[in-house]
């Protein structure tokens, strides 16, 4: 394996004469061991293409396409975009877009085995992911870093607190694991939160069969809307279903109305969406 080093991040900065933007989420990776743990976790071959979100300084850019078919690596900051195109200039196997991760169209990606490796700017995380989960069937594998409470609750089970819609939107299409917690003093400027590596990886085909997905999501966040309440009324609350739908529904899928969001697992849910749609 080659060797790479983070670099002297306030250093660069300075050279750069660049301004850290906060609000675009950015926290350059400074400690090497969390380089090398992506790396490994990532498992690049020359027959994958990549998707790097949020490329920085091009800290992970560098490594990337050293061993990937292609990286695509996208770049919101214009001074940043400049410098990754002047940086890499002579890399054929690297296009590196000035674009917006929200805006971009996944179809420009080949249609399956893209590998997204990115440390996300942490606050569009949720919307980013959500944005990857409409074209899940091209990623095979999601390896990011995240803020770790998110990390936490994508990868919760039932009848923990975390446990909630979002975990079980993104556990329907990938089985998602956290790979490892990253201090908060890995990154510069030192952020709030501390991080993790979450691994997602594509299922074949989803833990339940549910005829609408979308529906089905909607019919999950409302049972979760209002934590405290029971299940039952926070269907009740989101208004979709009368009581008596609500009664037949829980009575005839056998999950008993008092029990709360939280403690139904994602076939439990599926078998309950079955009856009341
Ligand atoms: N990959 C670098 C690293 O590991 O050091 C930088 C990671 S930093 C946490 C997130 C990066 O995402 C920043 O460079 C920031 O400018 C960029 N960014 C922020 N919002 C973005 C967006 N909507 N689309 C693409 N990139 C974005």
């Amino acid at each position: 394996m080659l060797i790479y080093s983070t670099m002297n991040i306030p250093k660069k900065l300075r050279q750069l004469n660049f301004r850290v933007k906060k609000r675009l989420g950015q926290n350059f990776l400074q400690e090497e061991k969390v380089l090398y743990e992506i790396l490994s976790q990532a498992k690049v071959t020359p027959e994958d293409v990549i998707l790097e979100i949020g490329a920085g300084l091009g800290i992970l850019t560098e490594p990337l396409a050293d061993a990937a078919g292609l990286v695509v690596a996208l770049e919101l900051d214009p001074s940043l975009y400049t410098y990754l195109t002047e940086r890499f200039n002579n890399r054929e196997n690297l296009r590196i877009l000035h674009q917006d991760i929200l805006k971009y169209d996944m179809r420009d990606l080949p249609e399956k085995g893209v590998k997204v490796i990115a440390n996300l700017p942490y606050y569009i995380s949720t919307p980013i992911l959500m944005h990857l989960l409409q074209s899940i069937r091209r990623f095979p594998l999601i390896l990011i870093m995240v803020q770790k409470e998110v990390a936490e609750r994508i990868a919760a089970e039932p009848g923990t607190k975390k446990y909630g819609s979002l975990s079980i939107a993104v556990q329907y299409y990938t089985e998602a694991a956290v790979v490892c917690r990253v201090p908060k003093t890995a990154f510069y400027p030192v952020p709030e939160v501390d991080s993790a590596i979450l691994r997602l990886t594509l299922r074949e085909a989803p833990p339940v069969k549910v005829s609408d997905p979308e529906r089905f999501f909607r019919l999950v966040q409302a049972a979760f809307a209002q934590r405290r309440k029971t299940v039952r009324n926070s269907l009740l609350g989101a208004g979709s279903f009368s009581p008596e739908q609500l009664d037949a529904a829980f009575a005839a899928s056998g999950i008993l109305p008092r029990r709360r969001a939280e403690t139904l697992s994602i076939e439990e849910f599926a078998k309950l969406s079955r009856y009341l749609f």
